[in-house]
């Protein structure tokens, strides 16, 4: 069994997986409790975390560019384009259905009612910050001006009220490192919501450039064929360096755990938002555990959850870094070497469902802001909740598959439906933690995503299987 021979033990294992996550949780309370760290002592114990999340991030670009290039050239454009449609038509009915969800548990459970505003802390102004400025900034941003600023912009508004007075640059543009994750107001003040932006990659603009490319490759014949075969191998190179990250995994994950255990100050805060919480992590079980699997298993008739358990390891890892980007190379194999997901399936709806397809983060997004309309008193009409499942849809679209993004889109709803943008931050504390299980499903959303997608085009597959002598995609 090659694939066994090819793998870590643990990366087939899930209940492995468990187990170092569990003895991370371990490890953080036992610290927390009796070890007395110092706040420089903290950064000295996440440093093995941090190099697991350095190093993840640092194939994020090779693996998008090789994979996306050779996904789409390897395709003629007949069978590109209907799996480009089928993942699209998927990625919306599915995001959609997650806002319902949403919406009805929201709605059912009220976790706001019986709270005022006023009992929890609120801080900052309101952002200045539309949803026409975001869907403009998110188009812009699929048409990088330069390639290569694109590979590590930082974050950037193109609006010009938003530059700093005091910017000493002469253009219209204000660019700024992007801030750690602080407070929410830092960033909806200071930025615009760019969604395309990963970890200071351009990755939406970068995925256009390469499907362009790619089945501009895929047309050049021979001449082409020596750019895809420098991709495949650029792809083949960059997976065994995945390979070689994810046995570094479990002591990464372990620490990474560990340490967030320890930095949080107020879990008190837990109590006072735990009607809140119940709902949304009840509405991603529910989207995880019957929506996704059923939907699923009507279109690839096999056990959705034997194929959910295949993905352990990029669940896991999701939960633990909170980014479907950097969560990415994880998925990949997952998918390809435990689901036998074909590759010119995976390299073609991954990553651009790491990027645009969040369920999780829609579901999230209209669950917070209907809470955040119960703790101000004000009762939704059927029009506003309407308005509130159409802007969390494009919201998690425009969220970038980084920690904390879909609290930053969080403010395209509220404003929406007239709540004060500034109230973001009643939902802010706890949002660390949600963050992880709402991108844990996303994950799994891409996941069954590409399987679904497979099965639907599988006839065209196996049509281009019989007419190409030489497969480049899976060689
Ligand atoms: N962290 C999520 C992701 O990477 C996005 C979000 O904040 O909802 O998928």
């Amino acid at each position: 069994n090659v694939r066994k021979k090819n793998l870590c033990w643990y990366q087939v294992a899930s209940p492995q997986s468990a187990l170092f996550l569990l003895t991370g949780i371990g490890l953080g309370v036992l610290v927390r409790e009796y070890a007395g760290l110092s706040q420089l002592d903290k950064q000295y114990f996440g440093f093995p975390g941090e190099i697991l999340m350095r190093m993840l991030k640092l194939v994020i670009l090779p693996l998008i560019i090789s994979s996306m290039i050779t996904g789409v050239a390897a395709l003629d454009s007949e069978v590109s384009g209907k799996i480009g449609l089928c993942a699209v038509i998927y990625y919306f009915s599915t995001t959609i259905i997650a806002v319902i969800l949403g919406i009805i548990l929201v709605t059912t459970i009220k976790p706001g009612v019986s709270q005022s505003a006023d009992n929890i802390d609120r801080a900052g102004t309101t952002p200045n910050v539309t949803t026409v400025d975001t869907l403009l900034d998110l188009v812009r941003n699929m048409f990088p001006e330069n390639l290569v600023q694109a590979c590590f912009q930082q974050y950037k508004t193109q609006r010009k009220e938003l530059e700093p007075s005091s910017s000493n640059t002469s253009t219209n543009t204000a660019t700024t490192t992007f801030p750690p994750f602080s407070t929410i107001m830092n960033l909806t003040k200071e930025y615009t919501i760019v969604g395309a932006y990963s970890d200071g990659i351009n990755v939406l603009g970068i995925i256009v450039f390469c499907v362009a490319f790619g089945l501009v490759i895929g047309k050049m014949g021979e001449r082409g064929r020596i750019l895809l075969e420098f991709f495949d191998a650029l792809n083949e190179a960059t997976m065994r360096l995945v390979q070689i990250i994810m046995c570094y995994m479990p002591v990464g994950i372990l620490f990474l755990i560990a340490a967030k255990i320890i930095e949080v100050d107020d879990w008190d805060i837990f109590r006072k938002m735990g009607l809140y919480m119940v709902t949304v992590l009840s509405g991603l079980a529910i989207h995880a555990v019957v929506f996704l699997p059923l939907i699923y298993f009507i279109f690839v008739r096999k056990n959705p959850y034997t194929f959910a358990l295949g993905m352990a390891q990029a669940l896991v890892t999701a939960l633990m870094i909170s980014s479907s980007s950097a969560t990415l190379p994880v998925t990949f194999r997952c998918a390809e070497e435990n689901n036998r997901v074909d590759k010119r399936i995976t390299r073609f709806v991954l990553p651009v469902g790491a990027t645009i397809n969040m369920d999780g983060t829609a579901l999230y997004e209209a669950v917070a802001a209907i809470f955040i309309a119960q703790l101000n008193g004000l009762d939704l009409d059927a029009g506003q909740i309407v308005t509130i499942s159409i802007t969390a849809t494009v919201a998690s679209i425009g969220a970038a598959g980084v920690p904390n993004a879909g609290l930053v889109t969080m403010v395209i709803v509220l404003t929406a439906v007239g709540l004060p943008a500034s109230d973001v931050t009643l939902i802010v504390a706890v949002d660390w933690l949600i963050d992880r299980f709402r991108t844990m499903i996303n994950v799994l959303g891409d996941a069954f995503g590409a399987g679904i997608v497979q099965k639907l085009s599988k006839r065209e597959l196996e049509r281009m299987d019989l007419t190409s002598d030489v497969d480049v995609a899976n060689p």
